[in-house]
C-alpha cells in the first residue's frame, strides 16, 4: 500500500502574511484526514513563516527548488542544508517551468535529487512531455529518458524516499487535465521503469499526477492504480479547494 501524497506548489505566489492566512484556514479543514501525506511548497521567502504555523501539524513543508552545491559563491541560490535547517521534508526538482524557462538538464536535476537525499530531504522529481512530443508519439521516450537522467544519483536503498511527479506539460496551468486513462497509461509506464531501475522498491515509490488537478477531477484520477497523489498548482492557492483535493474520495468510500 502506497500512502497518498497531495502537494501544493504555490510557485511565485503569496507573501508571508498570505501564506500564514492560508495555512491557518487549511489546517482545520483537513483535520480529520490522517491517511494521506499533505505537503505545502511555498516560495523560499515564506518557508520560515509557514514552518512556524505548521509546527505540531501533520502537514510537511517543501521547497520548490534547490541548488545541489553544499555552499559557496552561487549568488541567489539555496543549498539543501539551508532547506533542512528550515524544516523542509521535501523539495520539488525538475519542474517543467524550471526545465523550460531556466534550461535545467536531467543531469542538474539528478545532482539536486542526490544532494537532497544526502540531507534527508525527499525529492519530488517532475517529468512530463510537451504537447508536440505527445503529438509526435514520443511521450514514453521522453518520460523514460527524463526518469533515467533525473534519477541517476538516487542510491537503490533510498529509492522509496523519492516521489516522482508525472506532469504532462500541456496540462499544467491550462485547465486541460489528462483523462484518468491517459494519466494511468503513463503512470503504469513510469511504474515499470521504476521497477526496472530499483527492483521491488519501485513498487513502493509514489507517483503523483500533476496538471490542472481540481476538486472535480481528483477523485477519478486518484482511483487509478498507479496514481498515488497529486502535485497541484492553481487549485492549491485557495484553502477550500486544496482541502477538497486532500479529502479526495477513494473508490467505494470517504477518506
Ligand atoms: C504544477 O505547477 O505543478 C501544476 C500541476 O500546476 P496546475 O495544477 O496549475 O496545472
Amino acid at each position: 500500500m502506497r500512502r497518498p501524497i497531495l502537494a501544493a506548489n504555490w510557485k511565485m505566489q503569496k507573501t508571508r502574511a498570505e501564506a500564514e492566512d492560508f495555512v491557518e484556514k487549511l489546517l482545520p479543514l483537513i483535520e480529520a484526514t490522517d491517511a494521506v501525506d499533505v505537503v505545502i511548497a511555498p516560495p523560499f521567502t515564506a518557508l520560515d513563516r509557514v514552518a512556524e504555523v505548521l509546527r505540531g501539524s501533520r502537514v510537511a513543508l517543501a521547497a520548490q527548488n534547490v541548488n545541489p552545491e553544499e555552499q559557496g559563491a552561487f549568488t541567489g541560490e539555496v543549498a539543501p542544508r539551508m532547506l533542512a535547517d528550515l524544516g523542509c521534508a521535501y523539495a520539488i526538482v525538475g519542474h517543467s517551468e524550471r526545465r523550460g524557462l531556466y534550461g535545467e538538464s536531467d543531469g542538474f536535476i539528478a545532482s539536486k535529487a542526490g544532494a537532497l537525499l544526502a540531507c534527508d530531504i525527499r525529492p519530488i522529481v517532475c517529468v512530463g512531455e510537451t504537447l508536440d512530443e505527445r503529438d509526435a508519439g514520443k511521450t514514453f521516450d521522453v518520460v523514460s529518458s527524463q526518469l533515467a537522467g533525473s534519477l541517476a544519483r538516487v542510491p537503490d536503498d533510498r529509492a522509496d524516499q523519492v516521489v516522482v511527479a508525472y506532469e504532462p506539460v500541456w496540462a499544467i496551468g491550462t485547465g486541460k487535465t489528462a483523462t484518468p486513462e491517459i494519466a494511468q497509461e503513463v503512470h503504469g509506464f513510469v511504474r515499470s521503469q521504476l521497477v526496472d531501475r530499483f527492483g521491488p522498491s519501485g513498487e513502493q515509490m509514489r507517483i503523483q499526477y500533476g496538471g490542472s488537478v481540481k476538486p472535480d477531477n481528483v477523485d477519478a484520477l486518484m482511483a487509478q492504480p498507479d496514481i498515488d497523489g497529486a502535485l497541484v498548482g492553481g487549485a492549491s492557492l485557495q484553502p477550500d479547494t486544496f482541502a477538497r483535493i486532500v479529502r479526495f474520495q477513494p473508490p467505494g468510500g470517504a477518506s
